[in-house]
């Protein structure tokens, strides 16, 4: 049977209809089937040694398009469809996003997933299967307001395995229930997801928004990711959630040794496991819990063998985001691995003296990185920048003691996604142009280099970007109800909203701007300002920037005056579709965190692959892009890494000052709360976000404010010189294979995991 044979089979049996007859829905669900079906037939990848990569969160996404693409049936079917009177783009609407993920850190999992199967390595993802996921936003009076985001349908990715493991806790016992998500490499073959759910899960807890009983742990356990942890029972449901996945994961990796006949003593011949930031750091105690208590280890043989398995990858150096759990709520929870925390706490401080590597401090809380980096053999930060800081600063202490764990691995995105899937037309274009070599080995597309001065390459580049804006205005038109003028600039900042990502300092940009054209100054070419961003429900001022925002565009879209300038939109619910919508229409990227606090980035990446330009800071994977692209492809500014950490060590920046000394400043400032702002937006959330920028800062952004300002008006009218800028488009695209995950991956392999 042919591929349109098969589908029609397929649509005959689930809806008594061929492919012309079936609606978009039903096509949908068939098409899962089809790909279900061929996933199932692609032979899982072997080795002698697996890696488990075990994280919280991953950001998968849609998986329709991608799994089409890595099976190689894409164009086909498209073709198909299209014969049929169909169209795939429709189709992929219909399939629900997952949103297991926060941003960056759970979406480089879901990126390496692909990656590691797409190298042909045998590795497995291991996580928790959330009901509700993040949740979905929704805006509501220029407010954030959070909804459950049901993802589940009867027909999905997912697969019950029947396998089952029975978790402990120390007020109860609950199951563990294990669901599949096959992760097919490109034109390779086939790795998994495991994501372990509850199984006395009960979805009914939550009556309204994204409330519920917090106390119900046997039915609340994976209904949500990062329940509000603003109180202790929201901190104790965080800990009972991780343990549960690493108790479940641990049980599985054993179960999978001892199936394939390993000698557990040698575990780490057989198996790494990489721990994608702290949260799941109790695998390790875990472990070792595990070994000495049912396979007969002592604890001298179980710590040492765990420690030659794990590894630790850090993602932040934010001191709020390095978890310290008090001793009192993992022994209110897992009672179990007290004893083995306090032996490896013990063994440490039988060592060394010094207070800042300590597992539990003097106020006997436990410092889960600490655990990562005494009991795992390798430590590695996400980009050049940021491993140094953590050797320099931030972990010195530990880089003292073993120099040689730490390591860097620089972030990478797939490109099977952020290129071959969200930006057909560029993909299309470059096959044509410099062959079909790139989509295997990233790095052929500098071949586009030599084509630097030929005008037809440039041209085609600036169509191709055009079309995506179009596409992009389409889309927020129907989804926004906002009207964007394709000729203007697109200027995308799309992230979590964090104070130290500096949404802020964007707004505050916008605010100038406006009274600039208020005031008679107008720029020649339209600026199209557009933003996606969730807030942590529980984080007071992110909600006030994202209210910021939206009072902006509506006092801006909405008058006359200044409207045909520039446009401020932020879009709703942004997600990984969205992402892929909105980065291959990009003029400028804005990636302007304060230096020194984005560990990487992975945005940067995919803007850059699509032909954005960056303006940025010194800060996370800019410092290589800038490296790659050179001083003339790249507007960067602001203070560097150094500079502000030196300001954080002497307690030097005082917001007012810069405030008070710049006119310039003050009049953005003071629009926040001036009567203009008041009469669309809440005093209470306007007032607060305007005192904290003038009384705290903590992140900085008047330091910066006005070397932004003149930086991004410099790019503002570099876009008018058409000429430099499709060259610098050419340049960014050319440069970016380097942030391909399989480079990432391959480096992750050799130095680390070392599966063959
Ligand atoms: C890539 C991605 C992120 C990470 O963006 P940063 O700019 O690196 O913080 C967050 N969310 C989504 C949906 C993404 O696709």
């Amino acid at each position: 049977m042919n591929l349109e044979q098969q589908l029609n089979e397929i649509t005959g049996r689930m809806y008594g209809k061929n492919i012309a007859a079936c609606t978009d829905a039903q096509l949908y669900n068939c098409i899962l089937q089809l790909a279900k079906n061929r996933m199932e037939e692609t032979p899982v990848i072997a080795g002698e040694k697996k890696v488990y990569y075990i994280s919280m969160e991953f950001l998968i996404g849609k998986l329709l398009s991608n799994n089409l693409i890595n099976l190689g049936i894409y164009e086909e079917l498209n073709e198909i469809l299209a014969k049929n009177g169909k169209e795939l783009s429709r189709i992929e609407e219909e399939e629900p996003e997952p949103s297991l993920g926060n941003g960056g850190l759970g979406r480089l999992a879901a990126c390496f997933l692909d990656s590691i199967a797409t190298l042909g390595l045998s590795g497995d993802g291991i996580g928790l299967n959330y009901h509700f996921g993040l949740f979905k936003q929704v805006f509501e009076d220029h407010l954030q307001r959070a909804e459950k985001n049901q993802w589940i349908e009867s027909n999905s990715w997912l697969k019950k395995e029947g396998s089952t493991f029975e978790v402990a806790f120390g007020d109860r016992k609950v199951t563990s229930v294990l669901y599949d998500i096959d992760v097919i490499g490109y034109g390779n073959g086939r790795n998994k997801l495991h994501l372990f759910d509850i199984a006395s899960v009960d979805e009914s807890l939550v009556k309204k928004g994204i409330d519920f009983d917090k106390e119900a742990v046997e039915k609340n356990l994976t209904l949500f990711l990062y329940p509000d942890d603003s109180d202790k029972a929201g901190n104790l449901l965080r800990i009972y959630q991780e343990y549960f996945m690493v108790s479940s994961g641990a049980q599985l990796i054993i179960k999978e040794l001892k199936e394939a006949g390993r000698d557990l003593h040698k575990m780490n011949e057989y198996a790494a496991i990489q721990i994608n930031d702290t949260h799941p750091t109790m695998v390790i105690p875990e472990l070792i819990r595990i070994l000495t208590g049912q396979e007969g280890f002592t604890m001298d043989e179980a710590i040492q063998v765990v420690s030659k398995t794990c590894a630790y990858t850090n993602h932040t150096i934010l001191a709020e985001a390095l978890e310290k759990w008090p001793l009192s709520y993992i022994e209110q929870v897992v009672p179990q691995l007290v004893p083995v925390i306090e032996e490896l706490s013990r063994r440490v401080a039988e060592k060394y003296e010094d207070e800042k590597v300590q597992i539990i401090d003097k106020d006997d809380k436990v410092h889960m990185a600490h655990i990562d980096i005494h009991y795992g053999y390798s430590v590695n930060g996400v980009a050049a920048i940021h491993t140094d800081i953590l050797k320099k600063t931030e972990l010195n202490h530990f880089y003292k003691l073993y120099p040689e764990k730490f390591n860097n691995k620089t972030n990478g995105i797939t490109f099977r996604r952020w290129l071959l899937s969200c930006n057909r037309e560029l993909s299309a274009f470059l096959t044509q142009t410099i062959g079909d070599g790139f989509k295997k080995d990233a790095r052929e597309l500098e071949k586009l280099l030599t084509r630097i001065d030929d005008e037809e390459v440039l041209d085609r580049l600036a169509q191709i970007k055009k079309e995506k804006k179009e596409q992009l205005a389409a889309h927020i038109l129907e989804k926004e109800g906002v009207e964007l003028d394709t000729n203007s600039i697109f200027d995308i900042q799309v992230k979590r909203l964090h104070e130290y990502k500096r949404q802020q300092m964007n707004a505050l940009y916008i605010i100038h701007k406006y009274l600039e054209i208020k005031a008679g100054k107008k720029p020649s070419t339209p600026v199209t300002f557009l933003f996606g961003a969730k807030a942590a429900p529980a984080y007071v001022i992110a909600q006030d920037i994202i209210h910021l925002i939206l009072v902006l565009s509506e006092i801006v879209n909405k008058d006359p005056q200044v409207s045909p300038y520039m446009k401020v939109v932020m879009v709703e619910n942004y997600n990984v579709s969205y992402a892929e919508k909105l980065i291959p229409a990009c003029d400028i990227s804005e990636q302007i965190s304060l230096a020194s606090k984005e560990a990487s980035g992975t945005g940067n990446m995919k803007f850059m692959l699509n032909g954005a330009v960056t303006l940025g800071t010194s800060d996370g994977a800019n410092v290589e892009i800038h490296e790659l692209v050179g001083d003339e492809n790249i507007y960067i500014f602001g203070e560097k890494s150094e500079a502000v950490i030196d300001h954080y060590a002497k307690g030097d920046y005082v917001s007012r000052d810069y405030y008070e000394k710049s006119p310039v400043i003050k009049e953005a400032v003071d629009f926040i709360v001036s009567k203009e702002a008041l009469a669309v937006g809440h005093a209470e959330n306007l007032e607060r976000l305007y005192k904290e920028l003038l009384n705290k800062d903590w992140f900085m952004t008047l330091l910066d404010l006005e070397d932004y300002i003149r930086v991004k008006d410099q790019a503002l009218k570099d876009y008018e010189n058409r000429q430099k800028w499709k060259r610098m488009m050419l340049v960014n695209i050319a440069k970016a294979g380097f942030f391909s995950s399989d480079r990432t991956i391959s480096e992750y392999n050799r130095d680390i995991w070392k599966l063959r």
